[in-house]
């Protein structure tokens, strides 16, 4: 579609909502958001309890609400638009992937499944039951997937959420959880079941860290805040950075491979925790790979000093990716170095040495190394290394069963891909529900409704055991 009709729609929406009564004007509070942290938590204690009051079918009903709004054409059109315009980051095509199927692949109630236990002493059961008020905090890179998911899952196991967007995501994020809370009063919720503070910042995430009413805690980002939620003295998830590796095989489909490989690595401009961020190709079929790749979208850097120069470019003093070309078009990021494509090279690859900084950085730019090495064995070793100790994610090509089975245990990855781009990890184009907050350091993976819930026991003594 054309920036300007997308404009044009975009301009359409924001007037549509304001004559809703969806602003950011307005001083006190509107449809979840307030004007201070401390504020926006008290609404989300009170809409918590009032939730309480509702049967889980209606809760369902309730997230079904924030799907159905998420999916309306002009208001998927606008977030995917704003995500991309306000943090710089990602391609508006592929947000619009990501946000639809945040609505519809976040599972809802059906996960949530009660454990019966009966015999001679009676009944017992184990639900899953809220938290209270969780706080979210979202990452930059996927500022809109993770309010939409995080809100459906946490909404529907019966909590709250007050979230901490990113600043740099703030007007997205205001919009969205305007829009959320929007549907679920028209849907009979509660008020404020989504709620967020007006100037997002570190302080107002500190004061939700630290605050009592706050019993969970949930951060999707970088090591840091990972840390800074662990160190709390709260129940936290965390759901950290990653660096997956991709192995291709002399026993793969090479050119399958190739377009499998472009297709992740591409995907949001490579921003995706989840996405190939290097390859170690065996020898024997390294120059057919990076034939397939070029011939499917990927440019090569052949000259070592316009690498240099470009990795130069986008790298920061201490190393870290340059947050302002994290997410960049590879035709922009060519650009830096003079070179001129069209929009059809969606990445920069080149070959590299297993010790380079595009391996050992989780760079978020659509700029791919690859590293030939004489075997899968070594191929594997090196994945290991690269993936950094993460445990996140990791993707391999090959027919071979036997060494798709050592990779998987030699990395223990919360997310193994066989055969398929990265984002088949979370549901587009592969079996199983989404999630954009995938918890590997604290254990609960592709967090669903379940994640963010207690396990309670309830207990009937000597009745109700029919057999
Ligand atoms: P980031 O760590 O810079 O920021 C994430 C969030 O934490 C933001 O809301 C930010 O404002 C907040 N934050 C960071 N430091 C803070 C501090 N000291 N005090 C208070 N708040 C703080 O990450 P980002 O650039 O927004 O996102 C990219 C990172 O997130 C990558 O490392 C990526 O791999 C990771 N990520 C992981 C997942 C996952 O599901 N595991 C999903 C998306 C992104």
């Amino acid at each position: 579609m054309k920036l300007e009709v997308i404009e044009n729609i975009v301009k359409q929406v924001v007037k549509d909502l304001q004559q809703e009564g969806i602003t950011m004007e307005a001083s006190t509070y509107e449809y979840g958001v307030f004007d201070t942290m401390e504020a926006a938590i008290s609404a989300s204690e009170i809409a918590q309890k009032e939730l309480m009051s509702y049967s889980l079918q209606e809760r369902n009903s309730f997230v079904d609400a924030i799907r159905e709004t998420i999916l309306q054409k002009d208001h998927l059109d606008m977030i995917s638009l704003m995500a991309v315009e306000e943090t710089g980051i990602g391609r508006y095509s592929d947000k619009l992937i990501k946000n639809r199927v945040a609505a519809v692949k976040t599972p809802g109630k059906e996960v949530l499944e009660t454990r019966a236990m009966t015999g001679h002493d009676g009944l017992t059961i184990e639900e899953f039951c809220p938290f209270g008020v969780i706080g979210a905090i979202t990452p930059t890179t996927n500022p809109t997937e993770t309010i939409i998911n995080n809100s459906i899952s946490m909404i529907v196991g019966g909590n709250t959420v007050v979230f901490s967007p990113h600043p740099r995501a703030k007007k997205v994020s205001t919009i969205l959880v305007q829009m959320i809370n929007k549907a679920l009063e028209a849907a009979g919720a509660p008020n404020n079941l989504v709620t967020m503070v007006r100037e997002p910042s570190i302080e107002n995430t500190q004061i939700m860290m630290e605050h009592p009413k706050v019993r969970l805690l949930v951060a999707t980002g970088g090591p840091g805040i990972v840390k800074q939620v662990l160190s709390s003295g709260k129940k936290a998830i965390g759901a950290g950075a990653g660096n997956p590796p991709v192995v291709v095989d002399e026993t793969a489909h090479i050119e399958q491979a190739a377009k499998d490989i472009i297709n992740g690595a591409s995907f949001d401009n490579n921003v995706p925790c989840i996405a190939e961020k290097e390859v170690f190709v065996v020898e024997e079929v390294a120059d057919q790979l990076v034939y397939h790749m070029k011939k499917n979208g990927a440019y090569e850097i052949t000259d070592m000093s316009t690498l240099d120069t470009l990795v130069k470019k986008v790298t920061k003093d201490d190393g870290k990716p340059n947050p302002d070309f994290v997410g960049k078009s590879a035709k922009d990021l060519l650009a830096l170095v003079g070179i001129v494509v069209d929009d059809s090279i969606h990445l920069i690859i080149a070959r590299t040495s297993e010790h380079h900084h595009l391996v050992t950085e989780e760079m978020m730019m659509p700029i791919l190394p690859i590293v030939s090495v004489p075997n899968v064995d070594i191929a594997i070793e090196c994945a290991y290394r690269a993936e950094l100790g993460n445990r996140h994610t990791a993707m391999m090509h090959s027919q071979n069963l036997e060494k798709l089975s050592k990779m998987a245990r030699l990395l223990e990855t919360t997310i193994f891909v066989k055969n398929a781009p990265s984002y088949a990890g979370i549901g587009v184009g592969g079996e199983g529900h989404t999630t954009f907050t995938i918890a590997g350091p604290t254990g609960e993976g592709i967090t669903c409704a379940r994640s963010f819930c207690r396990i309670r026991r309830c207990v009937l003594s000597e009745a109700f055991s029919l057999r």
